[in-house]
């Protein structure tokens, strides 16, 4: 790992003291303070007002009792939780994710990253992350519904559009955000349609919500290769997961001539060397909710691989687009053999951070998650512009405001990178752009 400045190193020591066993949020905390000693040592007055410090406790963590009855009548407990990072831009803002391996610490890495990525984005957003450590896998709608009610019972007295406004992420797609906005607002009395985002067209949502973060994870390779005076047309590309990331994120490479060759969910990886059939990835993972398997039944040219991993297969581009620390060193110097020139991540945290350095030493171009995946939360941000106005826009329109702010992060992300002396580190240009945006916020707030 690399080394942090002897400012910051005691700041991460209590942090992993003070949250012991949660070991992703000491590793998103640690990758975006290996990128502020510079900035400590330019601007003594952070030091001075403790702003890495605060940045690192959450203003709220909130963990409560979710009970709910399956369909047998038979009752289970799960466990919530909404961590309120960091309100010195705007409202909380965040998705739920619901997956069984969700505990505290995951949510607190997802909540801290969250508040450097809604910075990135030039939106008035704070941060924030919640979620459960239930299942949906295998339940029934039923059965989804009145957990998703139970579990909105007791989020709903800390919600609100002026006061945190959570999204869907693993697990909770647009079938989720539904029966949680029901239940808000039966709870509440009000159609408050900007306390939650990712909402169905006819019901408050945005177009473009349900594609953005995939659009725009490819729109942020598309800016790198510009800068390497490269472009998509014709590469081959992976990307990992067949979620909702997944799913756009290959509509839009297909769209803009890429070959996306394989993609995977948490059991195996489908590699078709025509090209993946989106329409029938979709009908397998939106309609049906099946497995990735299912898609080789119907396409016999294609393979299933239920071991191993989608990293062995070659490509240009790879979006790894499931979940945290799934692209490791190895797998990272197997992509830079094959020929691999630009990553970008659509999940959060997928690269280890010996893969991010691999790929840096490398100069493969590397898109942290925090600015690569930051056109989801920015898109939520134009749905609660919407819901504010009492409008809905063109998808022509939407797209194209996503287009440009996610032009405007990789400016800004690689120009900060430069003016500090790291030409081409979009870990380094996001993670200190991010921070310095929330800081001088945090400053002028005063001590709060
Ligand atoms: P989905 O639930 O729609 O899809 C997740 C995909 O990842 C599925 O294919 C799933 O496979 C796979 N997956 C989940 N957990 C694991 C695991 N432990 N090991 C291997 N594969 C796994 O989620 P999203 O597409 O919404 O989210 C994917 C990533 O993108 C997450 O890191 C999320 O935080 C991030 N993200 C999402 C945003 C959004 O707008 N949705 C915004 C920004 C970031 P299986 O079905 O087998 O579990």
């Amino acid at each position: 790992m690399a080394g942090l400045d002897e400012r910051i190193e005691p700041i991460y020591r209590d942090v992993v003291k003070r949250n012991p066993g949660e070991d992703e949020f000491h590793q998103a905390v640690r990758e975006v303070m290996e990128s502020l000693g510079i900035v400590v040592a330019k601007r003594p007055e952070l030091a001075e007002h403790k702003i890495i410090e605060r940045i690192c406790e959450p203003e709220r963590q909130i963990i409560f009792r979710v009970p709910w009855q399956d369909d047998n009548g038979d009752v289970h407990v799960n466990r919530g939780f909404r961590v309120q990072f960091n309100s010195a831009l705007g409202p909380y803002k965040g998705g739920l994710r619901f997956h069984p391996s969700v505990y505290l610490g995951t949510i607190k890495f997802l909540g801290f990253e969250q508040i450097f990525k809604n910075a990135l984005t030039g939106m008035p957003i704070g941060g924030a992350k919640g979620g459960s450590d239930f299942n949906p896998r295998g339940r029934s709608d039923d059965e989804v519904m009145r957990f998703c009610q139970s579990f909105m019972t007791e989020l709903a007295r800390h919600l609100g559009e002026y006061r945190d406004v959570p999204a869907g992420d693993i697990g909770v797609g647009q079938r989720e955000i539904g029966y949680l906005f029901g239940a808000y607002k039966r709870i509440t009395n009000q159609y408050e349609s900007g306390v939650i985002t990712g909402k169905g067209l006819s019901w408050g949502g945005s177009l473009v919500r349900k594609e953005s973060t995939g659009f725009g994870a490819v729109y942020f390779v598309r800016e790198m290769l510009k800068i390497r005076n490269e472009d998509l047309e014709g590469r081959t590309c992976v990307v990992s997961g067949s979620g909702n990331v997944a799913i756009y994120a290959t509509e839009k490479l297909q769209q803009l001539g890429a070959k996306v060759v394989a993609c995977s969910d948490s059991e195996g990886y489908v590699y078709d060397e025509h090209g993946i059939d989106l329409n029938l990835m979709k009908q397998i993972k939106e309609v049906e909710r099946g497995r990735i398997s299912e898609y080789v039944e119907r396409r016999t040219n294609a393979r299933y691989v239920d071991e191993g991993v989608i990293w062995d297969v070659p490509c240009e581009v790879a979006i790894p687009s499931a979940t945290q620390n799934e692209l490791n060193g190895n797998d990272a110097r197997k992509l830079i053999k094959n020929g691999c020139i630009a990553v970008a991540e659509g999940a959060n945290m997928p690269a280890t951070p010996d893969a991010v350095r691999a790929f840096q030493e490398a100069g493969v171009s590397f898109g942290v998650g925090k600015a690569a995946n930051a056109g989801g939360v920015a898109t939520s941000a134009l749905e609660m512009q919407q819901n504010a106005s009492r409008d809905s826009w063109s998808f022509e329109y939407t797209e194209e405001r996503l287009e440009h702010i996610m032009a405007d992060i990789h400016r800004l992300c690689y120009e900060t990178a430069a003016e500090y002396g790291f030409p081409g580190d979009y870990v380094r240009g996001a993670n200190i752009a991010g921070f310095e945006r929330v800081a001088d916020a945090m400053l002028a707030l005063g001590l709060v």
